[in-house]
């Protein structure tokens, strides 16, 4: 239905191999207990621009000479022509299923992944667009990407914010229009109470700063870092619901809460669109249309701009 690229070779290198493996510089004392979201963090504005091109996309950043793996021990960092200035924030698009997960199948057979990948696509064009952003997508494919897997990579590039899109299915076919989910909060499940118990015990929320802490005062910058994605999560909702009503038929009460797999980043504020459903003709009829995924696209890079304009929003990942 869409053309779609292919991923290209070493997408998949920051997230599956450690960075020393790549030969990026890893001071000793840091290594083993230095993350690779803090390496992101620490040195984004030249890893960003080697490594993680050209999965990870931006609009008006310094032009490196070459995208490939470093493999020699000598690490020189890349000519940045003009004056230095932080990285912009990285978008991680989250384009729901794929491959052998189909998502919803409409009623005249629509894939919900081939409409959700389109969209993405189109919403990282809208966003790079802007030159605010960079932009990466958890799939650019047909390919399955397990849901931990896609929360993994947006906190291993370090993202500041995800968005997950969707257009399931419903057992009401009469039901149609857009809606927002966060993940709701607090141990909802025992899997949710599982995951914050690891969390809490892990060194992964603030790199090389929280090391040396107690256990006490790690729990509690950790549920820092939680409250505050969490926040995150609620306004990124409340902006896309705002520019959504005057655009985009919504659903009643178009923002709703729900213990979404894909959004149980502790770490990084996380949002999933239902663009519409595949089980309502007239949402299936017009997510087939590009005219409307590009409104709908349009929509949310504007909810974007708002969260990120918004007081409070920093732009660390
Ligand atoms: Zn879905």
């Amino acid at each position: 239905m869409t053309p779609v690229s292919e991923k290209p070779p070493g997408f998949f290198l920051m997230a599956e191999q450690p960075a020393h493996a790549v030969g990026l510089y890893v001071p000793e004392a840091a290594q083993g207990v230095c993350n690779r979201r803090s390496l992101l963090i620490a040195g984004a504005g030249l890893i960003t621009g080697s490594l993680l091109t050209p999965q990870v996309q931006a609009a008006g950043t310094a032009h490196h000479t070459t995208g490939q793996a470093i493999t020699g021990q000598t690490l020189h960092a890349p000519a940045i022509i003009g004056k230095a200035r932080p990285a912009l924030p990285l978008v991680m698009l989250d384009p729901g299923h794929g491959g052998k997960d189909p998502g919803a199948i409409g009623y005249t057979g629509t894939y919900e992944k081939y409409v959700a990948e389109a969209a993405a696509i189109e919403l990282r064009q809208q966003l790079l667009a802007t030159g605010r952003y960079r932009v990466a997508m958890t799939r650019t494919s047909d390919h399955f990407v397990p849901l931990d897997g896609r929360v993994e990579l947006a906190q291993q590039h370090g993202a500041s914010l995800f968005i997950s899109m969707h257009a399931d299915a419903l057992h009401n076919a009469g039901v149609r229009g857009a809606s927002v989910y966060t993940h709701s909060h607090g141990a909802s499940d025992s899997q949710t109470a599982d995951l914050a118990k690891t969390e809490n015990s892990a060194d992964r929320y603030g790199g090389p700063l929280v090391q040396g802490a107690s256990p006490e005062v790690q729990q509690i910058l950790a549920s820092l870092v939680t409250e505050e994605a969490r926040r995150g999560s609620a306004h990124m909702a409340s902006a896309v619901v705002a520019t959504f009503q005057s655009r985009i038929n919504l659903l009643p009460h178009p923002h709703r809460h729900a213990a979404f797999a894909v959004l149980k980043s502790a770490q990084i504020p996380s949002v999933l669109v239902e663009m519409g459903f595949m089980s309502n003709r007239m949402d299936e009829a017009a997510l087939r249309q590009a005219g409307h995924r590009a409104m709908v696209a349009g929509a949310m890079c504007t909810a974007v701009n708002r969260y990120f304009t918004s007081a409070g929003v920093g732009l660390a990942g």
